[in-house]
């Protein structure tokens, strides 16, 4: 089986001053070479945290869809790989809330993302009311035949990563059972998009992962890591899931 991935996303945190916590993962991420690693710090860390941590992989939480150009405040994938940055979170439900992301924006931020080699994280997942309303699966599939590049080759540079929008930040998360029905359901769509290279793409959890959830959900059927907000921005919480984990 692949290594579980376990990716840090910090959102809008992260000052300077937070650097010794990616440095403090970078350096136990060595011992613990079961997990694979990585942080999505703000883009104005990105540089100084791939100068901080050698062994971790260091990436983005968006990018622009254009190579470059006329677009003040925003920032290419180019850019991103300039700074030392190895991949993008693209379709984040907080993207798509607060920036009316859809699906075919997802989709070229994605090819934008991979067409100067970076790989990228596709983020899907139903709202609470979806949930209640049982069209759950349906609107992820929804999202993924929407927002999932393209093509044979880029297949091993794509992860998914469910997120149930409610999960997020609010210390509930799905049961187990629920977790793996959608991640199941989420690898038929991918193989009917990728064809059997849809069976090897990781599809991350996320949505209020912490050191003592993430052993049970980490073992669900079809998850092959998590997406972790609030529990990666310190080290000592992060590593907690990365043990679990490994
Ligand atoms: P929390 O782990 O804080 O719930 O955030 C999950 C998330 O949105 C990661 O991208």
């Amino acid at each position: 089986a692949q290594r579980p991935y376990i990716v840090g996303n910090w959102k809008m945190h992260g000052t300077r001053a937070m650097l010794s916590e990616a440095r403090a993962i970078d350096r136990a991420a060595e011992r613990l070479l079961k997990a694979e690693v990585a942080l999505a710090p703000p883009f104005t860390l990105i540089h100084a945290t791939r100068h901080e941590a050698g062994l971790i992989g260091v990436g983005a939480q968006d990018c622009h869809i254009a190579e470059g150009g006329a677009h003040t405040g925003d920032i290419s994938a180019a850019m991103i790989k300039d700074a030392g940055g190895s991949f993008v979170i693209v379709g984040h439900s907080e993207r798509r809330a607060d920036h009316g992301e859809s699906d075919a924006v997802v989709k070229a931020k994605a090819d934008a993302a991979l067409a100067v080699g970076l790989a990228v994280i596709v983020c899907v997942g139903e709202t609470e009311a979806q949930r209640d309303a049982g069209t759950h699966e349906a609107v992820v599939a929804a999202q993924i035949e929407g927002s999932l590049p393209l093509g044979d080759a880029v297949v091993d540079k794509v992860t998914v990563a469910y997120e149930p929008v409610w999960a997020i930040g609010t210390g509930r998360t799905p049961t187990v059972d629920d977790v793996a029905a959608m991640h199941r359901s989420i690898r038929a769509k991918l193989v009917e998009i990728y064809g059997p290279a849809g069976g090897q793409v990781r599809i991350l959890y996320g949505g209020s992962v912490n050191a003592g959830n993430a052993a049970e959900l980490l073992a669900a059927d079809e998850v092959g890591g998590a997406l972790v907000g609030g529990a990666s921005l310190t080290a000592e919480k992060f590593l907690g899931i990365i043990a679990a984990a490994a």
